[in-house]
């Protein structure tokens, strides 16, 4: 059997060191732990191997903490998401290098959360956790309900009473708990931290609080794709949205991984971050030159990405000024905006969070932060089914005609 090359858990605050188990924060320090890796054995892995695995995200499963043993695994088998050229795009936003669009909507649960749902469970599993659980902004409560039921494993997930009726319809259907808590995603978030001390709780994983480590470590999965996708290389920019800023700093760091261990040409590239308007705390720091990410009482219509006090919102900012990105964000009606040109110009209808993406793609191209002639690729993360209120109203028939040759004439649609 293959073990895993992850050695350990490292703070990424103070470097401190602590052997892989349900822990999330460092104990010196309270800074948040990550997964650390024997180098040796990662630089042992070859491309032959990664493509002889299977067509989901366990190919990479030699690069992560768990899954080696394909019995081992809590999961839906998400992963090798289409990615899309979009020329269209590109051309309608002032792009003349290539733009690819990863659309990650097109997982079992729709969002690319289903990547670190499967690898946070089957964590769990292996510790021994009798109960799946999250504190959710939407996507992550379905993942982990449909993961659960697929695992026969009871599940609690906890979300704040006000998301969308598409998120929430789509994580009851599993059968699992739902808790709607009155009040904010941070609110709820704080509540699950509370829990998991409690007796009751004890046996229960909370795949982005008590295990977070191995949680945040799946989202690598979607910047390995991209470069096994490309042909084993390392796009110029990337343009990432952010809730707690981890899928980001995740995907830098899946990057980095590849260039360390010879699998991809060294190279630079540059990341940059979306947010909303309505929930803006990691632009604003960038924006005004700060360190302190100042937290905020979130608004808006991006509800996935509505984290108002991020847990690596400082990470992300180190990847975008390391990298030499940028952040920005985008207001609703250009959230809306983003969501339709992404549509009209490539076939893919995302959620919110997408809106978000391309409306910043758009920004950034505009005032020169992201270099129009350097290839580009967008993340798509959820699907536009799961949050159809957005468009409500903004689009619709283009005509409305009795069934009849005259009346289409009337109309215009003959001649
Ligand atoms: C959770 C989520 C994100 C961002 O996740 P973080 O890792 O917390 O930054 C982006 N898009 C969608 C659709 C999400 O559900
Ligand atoms: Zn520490």
């Amino acid at each position: 059997m293959v073990v895993s090359a992850a050695s350990s858990l490292v703070c990424r605050n103070c470097g401190a060191q602590v052997p892989l188990r349900p822990q999330h924060a460092c104990f010196e320090c309270f800074g948040p732990l990550e997964i650390g890796y024997d180098t040796a054995a990662l630089a042992r892995v070859t491309r032959a191997d990664i493509e002889a695995g299977p067509a989901n995200i366990w190919r990479y499963a030699p690069l992560l903490p768990v899954g080696q043993d394909p019995d081992s695994r809590v999961t839906l088998n998400p992963g090798l998401t289409p990615l899309v050229r979009a020329d269209a795009l590109a051309e309608a936003v002032g792009l003349r290098a290539p733009l690819w669009v990863k659309d990650d909507s097109a997982n079992p649960t729709h969002s690319f959360k289903d990547r670190v749902v499967s690898t946070a469970l089957t964590a769990a599993r292996g510790f021994g956790f009798t109960r799946f659980a999250c504190a959710s902004t939407g996507n992550l409560a379905n993942s982990v309900a449909a993961h659960a039921a697929r695992a026969g494993v009871p599940s609690m997930v906890f979300i704040p009473h006000d998301l969308e009726s598409g998120k929430v319809l789509t994580t009851a259907v599993y059968g699992g708990d739902v808790v709607a808590i009155e009040g904010s995603y941070d609110d709820v978030n704080r509540l699950c931290s509370e829990l998991t001390e409690t007796d009751e709780f004890e046996k229960t994983a909370f795949v982005n609080v008590n295990i977070r480590p191995f949680y945040a470590e799946g989202s690598k999965t979607l910047g390995y794709e991209v470069a096994e996708q490309l042909g084993w290389r390392i796009p110029a920019q990337v343009v990432i949205p952010m809730a707690s800023g981890e899928l980001l700093t995740k995907v830098d760091k899946a990057f980095a991984e590849l260039v360390e261990i010879g699998l991809v040409p060294a190279t630079s590239w540059r990341v940059f971050g979306a947010q909303s308007r309505g929930c803006n705390p990691i632009v604003t720091a960038l924006h005004s030159g700060s360190d302190d990410i100042v937290p905020v009482k979130p608004t808006g219509i991006a509800k996935s990405l509505n984290i108002g006090d991020p847990a690596a919102g400082r990470y992300a900012l180190e990847s975008v000024r390391r990298s030499g990105g940028w952040m920005d964000d985008a207001d609703d009606d250009e959230i809306r905006e983003g969501i339709r040109l992404l549509a009209a110009t490539s076939g893919i209808f995302a959620e919110t969070a997408g809106g978000v993406t391309v409306a910043v793609l758009r920004k950034l191209v505009a005032s020169g932060r992201l270099d129009p002639d350097a290839e580009t690729v967008v993340f798509n993360t959820g699907d536009g089914l799961k949050t159809l209120d957005a468009v409500d109203g903004l689009v619709g028939p283009t005509y409305r005609i009795r069934p009849s040759l005259r009346a289409a004439r009337e109309a215009g649609l003959v001649g």
